[in-house]
């Protein structure tokens, strides 16, 4: 039986909608909410996820400034720029584009971000209070998958789900958040032994590595959910996920295309989070 689709594209253009309307409400409170991007350096992959990022806030009427520094910026001027940012009223969201040249210390660049305008929530309080069960900003990637899986009516409390990739931005906060829903989590990385059959087990399997097909159908317990956060490159140019998704897609019960499933969440999570740093209330 072929899975069903988690189409994050139309989902996506939902939630801007409905960020749209939300900034037109905001307006007659006087408020625009208001983003800066900070890019450093020459990176392809970034200056797409950051046009697409500028273009959903013009889209939505998020006020948006792209700072663009040269990659041999140093750290103290990166700083300066995001405390310059930190105390302009204008400015309810600070997104440091990563990576950063390797030269720079990305954690304190981060770190000064003020916690109250870190639209990526990766700040350590902000991380924090994820960790403890309240947080205000969430990890825009780990909470696009949460929306995904809520659209599909997927039941988490009780399940099994395992979190394939264990980095700060995508893998760790994302088995917090599945947690939090009651969900049993297991994380699995480079390190894990037998990924077979420990992916086999999940209920919900998601594939946040970076490595093209990683998972196949014989790794997929059939009906499962399967979420590919994935973004891969490959030798011709086209764009695949971590998931084998032809294959994968005739033993899951769901699974997300790449592109079109979590990336577009990804930057729909960014503009409710410009939202609420702006002080909407929903
Ligand atoms: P990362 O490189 O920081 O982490 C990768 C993780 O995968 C590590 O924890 C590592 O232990 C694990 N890993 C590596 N090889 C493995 C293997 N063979 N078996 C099991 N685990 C293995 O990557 P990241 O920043 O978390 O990103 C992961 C992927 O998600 C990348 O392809 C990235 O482009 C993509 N991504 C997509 C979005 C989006 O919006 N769609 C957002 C962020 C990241």
């Amino acid at each position: 039986m072929a899975a069903r689709m988690l189409d994050g594209k139309s989902l996506a253009a939902q939630i801007r909608a409905a960020v749209k309307r939300e900034v037109e409400s905001l307006s007659q409170r006087g408020i625009r909410p208001g983003l800066a991007v900070i890019l450093a350096g020459e990176d392809p992959a970034s200056r797409v996820y950051v046009r697409n990022k500028v273009r959903a806030c013009e889209e939505t009427g998020v006020r948006s400034q792209l700072f663009e520094l040269p990659g041999n910026v140093s750290e103290e001027a990166l700083i300066d720029r995001v405390l310059a940012l930190n105390d302009d009223e204008e400015v309810h969201g600070i997104l440091v584009q990563l990576p950063l040249p390797k030269r720079i210390d990305s954690q304190k660049v981060l770190a000064a971000v003020s916690p109250a305008k870190d639209v990526d929530a990766f700040h350590a309080l902000n991380l924090g209070a994820l960790l403890e069960g309240h947080p205000r900003l969430l990890p825009c990637t780990p909470a696009g998958v949460m929306r995904l899986v809520d659209s599909a009516g997927v039941p988490l409390a009780g399940s099994h789900a395992v979190v394939i990739g264990r980095s700060n931005i995508v893998g760790k906060p994302l088995a917090l958040l599945l947690l939090q829903r009651d969900a049993t989590v297991t994380i699995c990385h480079s390190k894990s032994r037998d990924l077979q059959s420990l992916a086999r087990s999940a209920d919900i399997l998601v594939a946040a590595v970076g490595r093209p097909k990683l998972i196949g159908a014989s790794m997929v317990k059939p009906g499962a959910c399967v979420i590919d956060v994935g973004v891969n490159r490959l030798s011709d140019g086209s764009l695949c996920g971590d998931v084998d998704f032809g294959p994968v897609s005739e033993v899951a019960g769901w699974i997300t295309p790449v592109p079109g499933g979590v990336g577009p969440m990804t930057i729909a999570m960014l503009l409710e989070n410009c939202l609420r740093a702006a002080g909407a209330t929903k």
